[in-house]
């Protein structure tokens, strides 16, 4: 066994991968042997801001790492608790003099780092914190006077001007002690959360995702930008889930991505990417805007008491098929396509008036790449008070939403099969005769044009009162 002296501890948080990981690949390269360690939290946290789809992913994921650990002679010690405790106990049972990890930008990450940074501190252990998460850290993307950008296409110039980092290769070995306790790996049960029965989520793992990058170059980037808005079709990447874990890394992507040659689909693909650092750059300048509206002018913008109808949303039972199709692709997958993403929410907000705050914990519930920075975006977006938002003026129609997406109704029948055998046109206008479209389908929950009138009432009424 090498010497204590000799060994190091990697932090795995959402890097689970080996490939292109900047903080395993140093842990490997400046210690005899690493002490890769995952820190689960305890069942007793609040998890509302997950569910059984994101977790059964996660520990997919866990699984999926261990195995690829052993294959550089590592093995992955799992704990729970608190990571800066943890860690410490970790430090003094095995008397690794350095520890690593890769930073995780939110403001969660970022107050656990401080404290884990201070506790090495006060043990007297080297400790590093590696950029890992985007392309350009947030400090990197400002404008020509240092200060953050609040709009996206200034910033996604300046960011697709900066030279791209290279991916790192993956460790040659790691050498993991013997004798260092371990939990098994999780189960949903570790949360107390049920397994997400009967769900068609995508397998977890780093394997799973380079096979997923591997597709998305060869067969959906090159007509990216003209699928992308077709939702019947698998016209995106779908590798959401694995940025969020960090199965894969933005720079793997982005370099596959170049390497597959140029082009308009390549070019809007990269954009997207850009969107989701563009978000990430938002939370990490304005954090507080998990809690508020990033427009000053929205907040205390008056939403409506959550009723009946907030349910009906959840359940995918609105009666609008467009909108009901996307929320039981979410509850069936934990994936819902970015079209019904921007429909789902914007009816949410602008139909029913719900508070975005409610729609984004309900995604984050549901959504196996559940990423505060970009659903936070997102919601906001589409309330009309984010960061580059939609005015609040344009409100999407859900029926010609529908028409313009989904022209064939091919999504909307794949996810409500109660409506399978519905011509066509009655699936994107609201009933003529008053009566439910299909045998157990409710009728629309709510008048489009009534509720969009209140809408703009809301939004003016609140502008004046200022
Ligand atoms: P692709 O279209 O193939 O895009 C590639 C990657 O670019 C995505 O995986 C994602 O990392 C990034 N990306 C694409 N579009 C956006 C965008 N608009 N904003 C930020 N990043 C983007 N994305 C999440 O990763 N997690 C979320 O929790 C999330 N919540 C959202 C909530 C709302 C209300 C809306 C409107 C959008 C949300 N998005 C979220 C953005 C987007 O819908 C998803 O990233 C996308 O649907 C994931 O599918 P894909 O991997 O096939 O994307």
């Amino acid at each position: 066994m090498p010497s204590p002296s000799a060994q190091t501890i990697h932090w795995f948080r959402r890097d689970l991968r080996i490939l292109d990981n900047p903080s395993l690949h140093h842990a490997a390269a400046s210690a005899d042997s690493v002490l890769p360690v995952y820190i689960l939290s305890d069942w007793k946290q609040n998890h509302v801001w997950t569910g059984p789809k994101r977790q059964a992913f996660l520990c997919k994921s866990l699984e999926s790492l261990a195995k690829n650990l052993e294959t550089l002679e590592g093995r992955l010690i799992i704990r729970c608790g608190s990571a800066d405790e943890e860690l410490e106990k970790l430090i003094k049972e095995s008397g690794a003099k350095s520890l690593s990890f890769n930073r995780d930008p939110d403001p969660f990450g970022r107050e656990m780092e401080a404290r884990v940074e201070k506790m090495a501190k006060r043990l007297g252990v080297e400790c590093i914190g590696f950029h890992d998460v985007t392309l350009h850290t947030p400090q990197e993307v400002l404008t020509q006077d240092g200060k953050p950008y609040r709009v996206f296409t200034p910033y996604s110039k300046n960011w697709l001007t900066l030279p791209k980092p290279e991916p790192l290769p993956k460790p040659k070995a790691l050498n993991t002690p013997q004798g260092i306790k371990s939990l098994d790996l999780p189960a949903n049960a570790h949360w107390k959360l049920p397994e997400p029965e009967g769900c068609e989520i995508l397998e977890g793992g780093e394997r799973a995702a380079l096979q997923r990058l591997k597709t998305a170059v060869s067969s959906r980037i090159k007509n990216y930008k003209d699928l992308r808005d077709s939702p019947a079709v698998p016209g995106t990447s779908r590798l959401g889930q694995d940025l969020r874990f960090g199965l894969l890394s933005p720079r793997t992507i982005y370099r596959r991505v170049m390497e597959a040659g140029g082009g308009e689909g390549p070019d809007t693909f990269v954009k997207e990417l850009a969107w989701r650092e563009f978000y990430m750059a938002i939370l990490w300048h304005y954090p507080q805007v998990l809690e508020n509206e990033f427009n000053d002018d929205w907040h205390g913008l008056w939403w409506a008491e959550p009723d009946a109808n907030f349910e009906a949303w959840k359940e995918g039972r609105t009666g609008f098929p467009i909108v009901d199709a996307g929320i039981r692709e979410l509850l069936t997958t934990g994936f819902m396509h970015n079209r019904l993403r921007m429909i789902t929410a914007m009816f949410l907000t602008k139909d029913l008036h719900v508070d975005w705050r409610l729609g984004e914990q309900f995604f984050l519930q549901h959504l196996v790449d559940g990423e505060i920075a970009s659903n936070n975006g997102g919601w906001q977006w589409s309330a009309g008070t984010g960061a580059d938002a939609a005015p609040y003026f344009r409100i999407q129609n859900p029926w010609s939403q529908a028409k313009r997406h989904d022209p064939e109704g091919t999504y909307i029948k794949r996810w409500v099969p109660e409506l399978k055998d519905v011509p066509v046109d009655r699936l994107m206008e609201p009933p003529k005769d008053g009566r439910p479209i299909a045998k157990g389908y409710p009728l629309p929950c709510v008048d489009h044009h009534e509720e969009r009138d209140r809408t703009l009432a809301i939004f003016k009424k609140h502008r004046e009162g200022k």
